[in-house]
């Protein structure tokens, strides 16, 4: 009997083989193992929110027990003080707005966004797919070529490996809500620039904001690291929980990663077994 995790190995296994799929050179490594010059910061725990009861900075989470057969590690008696420098981009975290929903998102962002240089070069839009009550939400970097012509996120061929491990999980596509850092495609797939994620990555705030849910999983380091505010590179921190205002954070690599290093798939998959403990989700057999 093959499970849905060995369908989604054997998948990226049939996938991975070739040049990566967004032709990106080693030079320009892309979404999932790209290690920003290491700052030799203290470990992330808490990205607290805007308002006023948010917690200091420096306030180290409680550790989660959770059950499961990849328990989160325990915390060590000395618990990390917080890497995250809000002041670096305080604007990100400000983004809350009464009685806001996902329409009124898209509203805000028009049909036409000309905020930043992406729209120069975008065909669609991708605003983000799925349930708006998702306990479940993934975060990519930014719309690739299909995505850019369809206006939906992850459908190429690294879509594709997501849905497998979204499967994988016992999970359907519309179960989970997926969105991206930027809503526009980056020309020839380049990482999305600074000032694009500062611009864009408010209305992502403002979705994860409204559909409050149980765990955000990061995809690669441009997700964990806009998200979790740090330069450290995900290898540090992947597969580690964190709470992300009032949600659970875990960074995982990024489904591109594994359609070039089909070796990482096991980390991922370890990620995502944690994330199945804490929703109380059961593997998928076939
Ligand atoms: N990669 C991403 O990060 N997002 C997509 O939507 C597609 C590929």
């Amino acid at each position: 009997m093959r499970t849905s995790l060995e369908t989604w190995f054997r998948y990226a296994d049939d996938l991975g083989l070739g040049p990566y799929y967004r032709g990106r050179t080693a030079a320009q490594p892309g979404p999932g193992a790209s290690e920003s010059p290491m700052e030799l910061r203290p470990k992330i725990q808490d990205v607290p929110r805007a308002e006023s009861n948010t917690r200091p900075i420096t306030e180290v989470a409680k550790p989660e027990k959770i059950q499961g057969p990849s328990p989160v590690p325990a915390q060590k008696s000395t618990p990390p003080p917080s890497l995250i420098q809000l002041s670096k981009a305080p604007s990100l975290f400000e983004e809350r707005i009464e009685n806001d929903t996902l329409d009124r998102i898209r509203d805000a962002i028009g049909g036409n966004c000309t905020r930043c240089k992406l729209h120069k070069a975008r065909t669609k839009i991708v605003f983000g797919v799925g349930n708006p009550k998702a306990e479940l939400v993934f975060v990519g970097e930014g719309p690739g070529r299909d995505e850019d012509a369809q206006g939906e996120p992850f459908v190429g061929r690294a879509g594709k490996l997501l849905t497998q491990m979204i499967e994988a999980m016992s999970l359907r596509r519309q179960d989970v809500y997926i969105a991206n850092v930027v809503k526009c495609r980056p020309p020839e797939n380049r990482l999305p620039e600074k000032d694009e994620i500062e611009t864009c990555s408010p209305f992502l705030m403002r979705q994860l904001f409204v559909i409050q849910p149980k765990v955000i999983c990061a995809l690669g380091s441009c997700a964990a690291q806009t998200l979790l505010q740090t330069t450290q590179g995900i290898s540090r921190f992947r597969g580690e929980w964190f709470d992300f205002r009032g949600s659970k954070l875990i960074a995982t690599y990024h489904p591109a990663y594994l359609l070039r290093n089909p070796s990482a798939k096991r980390e991922v998959w370890k990620d995502l077994q944690k994330v199945m403990a804490h929703l109380g989700l059961q593997a998928k057999r076939k």
